[in-house]
Parts: structure tokens; C-alpha cells; sequence
């Protein structure tokens, strides 16, 4: 069993999952990381189990001992009741779809496997899982709240879901403004900055110390840990995974991370690529050796324009813990123009895609093509289900207005101005 978990900034910290998860952030802002990521010794049985079982040993092993590892069967029982599939485009190229989940985002995983914790985690207080949303999160975050509480029935945790009230699509928009009572989706007169502004402000709000409040940001380790799962169940299921790379769209790059800590477990991809758009900042410190963030591009892919990611000094850390893993890293850009042409080109193979999965799958065309990794297979990761972006594919790809299948946007439960002392209002109420 291992210590638990460490700081990657002041090693002296070592915390246990729980802990972890409910510190969010280390000492000196360092980010935690499981210590237990040495190759596993039992990596073939493990590829031979099933999804279930496959996922609840290795969860159990990152956490350690810790009362949560008890509680991991229920929870990946409750939270993987959808398919993985593997779909092959041709016979280099296959699509991890990790989108059949309730909000159709690859962050049904890390999100729910979050909240599960936290709603397994006694709390005096009432406990608000407090999120400002530019999309994707905001579904997960609520989703999982709604569908994921244990079976002896914790009612003491909520949602509250901010997002700008002009930035999200109906698609998004459908998946938190749900219809439970634990989730409480607040439409805001402003942009998503103004959002996360409100959300910090609540955080550091003495007049609001009688709620639990809790952060599901993908600074989390509770949210890194379950989107490994989906790494191994695709070595399980891909015939050549040492001749394959996987090629995933990044905003923060909490998925590449995973993608790299189950390398670091043992698994024996290719490489390891990280794709982003305009918003470059990675794929220029790898070239330059200088970290030297922009000011954020506004893309079609929006839900990685994010200038400062702030997973990465996670996987600057595991480079340098495990020098070998380097040449199995690399991080590139795509334009938006390629972008668009690649949407194009996988809607003519039939096989439509939304933004940010096209992106990835240009990327792995080109590296392919280069002998990137020394691979000759590739698997695209999908991290949104094409209808959630049907307006934007519409446009693209068959070059309509959009506006003929426009979808009505879904009520919230709540409409503020952006200013805070609305929201501290609205979440005294909740006490
Ligand atoms: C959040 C998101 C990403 C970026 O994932 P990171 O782990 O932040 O790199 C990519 N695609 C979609 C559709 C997303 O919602």
C-alpha cells in the first residue's frame, strides 16, 4: 500500500486521498499526485479483467489506505454504466469515444468520480460543490450530483453552477439546468471570467462559514485519478497499444496527465500527444524552453482556449521523475483553419465530429504521417459528443446558418447580475 499522496512542490507533505481531495492544493500552491505511479508488476492481469474489476484495482492502489478504497466498487459500479467504445476509422486510426456518459463529455469520468468521493466523505455542514462553467464542467459537476449518491442516501451535498448567461450552448446548458433539487443553476449577466471571479470571491467569504464549500476544479486529484481508467480499458481493448499513439485535445491538460501517469504505470503506448489550438503555450515551451503564456485566442475548439494550463507543471513533474517517459511526450498546435478542414474531411468519411476531437485526429494524421513516436497506429480521443456542438458542426461542415435546428435554451433555476453580493445571497439561502 503506498504513503498516499505528495506534493510536487514541497516533498515534506504527504496527504492521504481524502485529504487530498478535500485540500485541493497543497502547500506553496503545489499541486498533489498519487506517489504510487512505478510500473505495476500485475499490468497483464490486469488488462485481462474486466472494466469493473480492472478500474477498482487500480483505483484502490493509487488511493492507498484510506476509507474511500472501500467505497470504490459502489462507485465505478454507479459511475460506469455507460459504454467505452473503441471505434476504428481506418486501419491506422481508431476513436476513443469518452462521451457516452450522462453529459456527454469525456468529464463524466473525472467529475463524477469527484463528487462520488465527496459525497462519501462526512461533512457537518452542508456541503456546496461550487463551480463556474464555460460549458463542459458544469454538466459533469451536476450530472454526477444528481445521479451518484450512495446508497445509504447523503443528501448533504449540492450544486451550484454559474455560467455566463450568452456563453453556453442549449446542448451544454441541457445537462446542468437539470431538474433535480440538489443542483442549483445560476445564469449570469456576464462572461465566464466574471463567473470564476464570483466563485473565487465566495471562497475566501467569512459570511458564508456555514457551508462546506468545495471546489471541483481539474486541479483536483479526486478528478485526475478515474480518467486513467479509460487509458487502460483502451490497452485492453486495442490489438498493438506499443505501436499506437494517443493523440488528445488540451486545454489544461488534466487528460494528457492521466494519459501519461498510466504510461508511468506501465503501459506501453507509443507517445503521448497533446493538441492544442492557437493557445499554445505548451507546444512553444517545448520547442523554446520558455514559458511564456499569451493572452487567450478565442477558438471554434473553446473548450481548451486556456492560456495558462494548470496541469501541466504535474507532467513537467512526472518528466522529471521518470526521464524515460520523455520521449514518449510531445505537445503540438493545429490552426483553427485545419480545424475546420478536418471537420470537413471526417464528416465526408461519415464519421462527423465536433471541434476539439477533430483537432486531434488532424494532429495524429500529421504525426503519423512524420513517423511521430515511431508509431503506426493512432487513437484520437474524443472528449465531446458531436451533437453537443450541433449548431457550430452545422455551420462548419454543411455551411448553414445553424439557426434552422436552434434548440430552445433550458430555464436556470436562477439569473444574477455579476456582481457577489447576489451570490453570497443565494448561497446563505442554501444553508
Ligand atoms: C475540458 C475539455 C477538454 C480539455 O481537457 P483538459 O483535461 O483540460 O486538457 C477537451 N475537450 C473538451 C470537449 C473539453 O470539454
Amino acid at each position: 500500500m503506498s504513503a498516499g499522496f505528495v506534493n510536487i512542490v514541497d516533498a515534506s507533505q504527504q496527504l492521504s486521498f481524502s485529504a487530498a481531495v478535500l485540500a485541493g492544493l497543497g502547500s506553496n500552491d503545489g499541486l498533489l499526485m498519487p506517489d504510487a505511479l512505478a510500473p505495476l508488476v500485475d499490468l497483464d492481469a490486469l488488462l485481462g479483467m474486466d472494466r469493473l474489476q480492472r478500474g477498482t484495482q487500480l483505483l484502490q492502489h493509487l488511493i492507498g489506505a484510506d476509507p474511500l478504497a472501500d467505497a470504490v466498487p459502489e462507485i465505478l459500479q454507479q459511475l460506469l454504466d455507460f459504454p467505452l467504445p473503441l471505434v476504428a476509422l481506418d486501419e491506422h486510426t481508431s476513436v476513443l469515444e469518452l462521451f457516452h456518459g450522462p453529459s456527454k463529455s469525456f468529464k463524466d469520468f473525472g467529475a463524477g468520480f469527484l463528487i462520488a468521493c465527496l459525497q462519501r466523505m462526512p461533512s457537518e455542514r452542508r456541503r456546496v460543490i461550487l463551480t463556474a462553467t464555460s460549458g463542459d464542467t458544469g454538466g459533469a459537476v451536476a450530472q454526477a450530483v444528481a445521479r451518484l449518491q450512495s446508497a445509504d442516501g447523503d443528501d448533504n451535498t449540492s450544486a451550484v453552477i454559474l455560467y455566463p448567461e450568452s456563453g453556453v450552448t442549449p446542448e451544454q446548458a441541457r445537462f446542468f439546468c437539470a431538474d433535480d433539487a440538489r443542483v442549483v443553476s445560476v445564469a449570469v449577466d456576464g462572461s465566464f471570467d466574471d463567473c470564476q471571479r464570483l466563485v473565487k470571491q465566495a471562497f475566501v467569504d467569512p459570511a458564508l462559514g456555514q457551508l462546506n464549500l468545495i471546489s471541483a476544479n481539474s486541479i483536483n486529484v479526486g478528478r485526475l485519478l478515474a480518467q486513467l481508467l479509460y487509458y487502460f480499458d483502451t490497452a485492453a481493448l486495442h490489438a498493438q497499444p506499443e505501436q499506437a499513439l494517443l493523440a488528445i485535445p488540451s486545454g489544461n491538460f488534466g487528460n494528457a496527465t492521466a494519459a501519461l501517469m498510466a504510461c508511468a504505470l506501465g503501459l506501453p503506448f507509443a507517445g503521448v500527444l497533446a493538441v492544442t489550438n492557437e493557445n499554445d503555450t505548451v507546444p512553444r515551451f517545448l520547442a523554446q524552453q520558455q514559458w511564456q503564456p499569451q493572452a487567450v485566442q478565442r477558438t471554434i475548439s473553446n473548450a481548451i482556449d486556456i492560456a495558462m494550463p494548470n496541469n501541466f507543471s504535474r507532467i513537467l513533474w512526472l518528466l522529471q521523475q521518470r526521464p524515460e517517459l520523455r520521449q514518449r511526450f510531445a505537445a503540438v498546435r493545429v490552426d483553427q483553419s485545419d480545424n475546420r478542414q478536418a471537420m470537413r474531411a471526417l464528416a465526408a468519411a461519415e464519421y462527423p465530429a465536433e471541434p476539439h476531437t477533430a483537432l486531434a485526429w488532424q494532429a495524429c494524421a500529421q504525426a503519423l504521417q512524420q513517423g511521430m513516436f515511431a508509431a503506426d497506429q493512432a487513437v484520437v480521443v474524443a472528449t465531446a459528443a458531436v451533437d453537443k456542438f450541433a449548431g457550430l458542426v452545422a455551420q462548419i461542415v454543411t455551411r448553414e446558418d445553424g439557426a434552422a435546428q436552434a434548440t430552445a435554451m433550458p430555464q436556470p433555476d436562477q439569473q444574477m447580475a455579476a456582481d457577489y453580493p447576489a451570490l453570497r445571497a443565494l448561497l446563505q439561502a442554501l444553508v
